[in-house]
């Protein structure tokens, strides 16, 4: 974006994963103008962690072009589990080691800059919320589709934080109560157990150790068994692998219906890995809907693929940076 485009004032967005860091700076109406990436190093300690989340920063701020006072304050989106009004993380999966961290505070003093942290998933909705696929919509669910599920809610503008900064984390929500699947935060019965990437693979496994029917899936060597290679053999016709993302269709169906009683949203978004499975999974998750919704929000309910792919995370936390310390410029 050319300098003249650009419409201050600017926030730096930087969104946090157990793997890779990514950064950047976005503008007013949600444009990035930069946008960076490194790896976290999460197991080498929060100390060199947070050396890197203010290297990724200052790498987003340099490659935009601005300079370092132009940046009204700086957004963290974080995984969990965190207590957002002391800015703490508390006992974060992802980040071993990374507990009971003032991860705001340290970061705000490493940056010399004002800081707000935020849950990543509700700031990649949020994200999407200002400037993707919810940009025309008062209220949104997403639903983040990767190793786990993530799930952020905006409504009217605001993040459904919660009143223990665990609101929308609806990636844990229970949709099966027999038999029920063990999920990777340790509870049974959860979406994310059936319908995150991981848990695609994992059924796929059982289904072949199962069913001794032909399914190019055989042919897969463990290690390439992934969501996508999946998909691949649904499109090349292949009925198990057909079964497994029908399957992963209707629940997060099942998902979405329940944030749809909850919310009455405006739109329900689906981002990561596996929307790369294209239409027709969208369509199968849209026919489910129709399925087990009220009829109203059935039909008014828009159900979409989320815009802002990877970049939805930064751009949201530059949001929150927005929202927090704007009104004051
Ligand atoms: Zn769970």
């Amino acid at each position: 974006m050319s300098a003249a485009h650009r419409r201050p004032p600017f926030y730096l967005g930087i969104d946090l994963g157990g793997t890779n860091i990514k950064s950047g700076v976005v503008d007013e109406l949600g444009r990035p103008l930069s946008s960076v990436s490194l790896e976290t190093e999460a197991e080498r300690g929060p100390e060199v962690g947070i050396s890197n989340l203010a290297q990724a920063g200052k790498q987003a701020v340099a490659e935009s072009g601005l300079s370092w006072n132009e940046i009204t304050g700086v957004g963290l989106g974080s995984p969990g589990t965190m207590d957002l009004s002391r800015g703490m993380l508390l006992e974060p999966p992802n980040l071993a080691g990374w507990n009971q961290l003032p991860i705001r505070d340290l970061l705000a003093q490493k940056l010399d800059k004002q800081t707000v942290l935020q849950n990543d998933a509700n700031a990649a909705a949020y994200g999407e919320y200002w400037a993707g696929a919810g940009r025309h919509t008062r209220s949104l669910v997403l639903f983040t589709l990767g190793t786990g599920i993530g799930c952020g809610i905006v409504d009217e503008g605001r993040i459904i934080e919660g009143r223990h900064s665990h609101g929308g984390e609806c990636g844990h929500i229970i949709i099966q109560i027999e038999n029920a699947r063990q999920c990777s935060c340790g509870g049974y019965g959860h979406l994310e157990g059936y319908a995150s990437a991981t848990a695609l693979v994992k059924r796929a496994v059982e289904a072949l150790e199962r069913d001794p029917a032909p399914s190019l899936l055989r042919k897969i060597p463990a290690d390439d068994l992934t969501s996508r290679a999946i998909d691949e053999a649904a499109d090349a016709g292949d009925p198990l692998a057909r079964r497994l993302m029908r399957e992963t269709a209707r629940y997060l169906a099942v998902g979405a219906v329940c944030l749809m009683h909850t919310i009455d949203p405006d739109i329900v978004l689906f981002s990561g890995g596996m929307i790369a499975a294209g239409p027709s999974f969208l369509e199968d998750i849209r026919t489910d809907i129709r399925a087990m919704a009220f009829p109203t929000l059935a039909q008014k309910v828009r159900v979409e693929y989320a815009e802002l792919g990877g970049d939805a995370g930064f751009i949201g936390a530059a949001g929150c940076a927005r929202m927090a310390f704007g009104k004051s410029e």
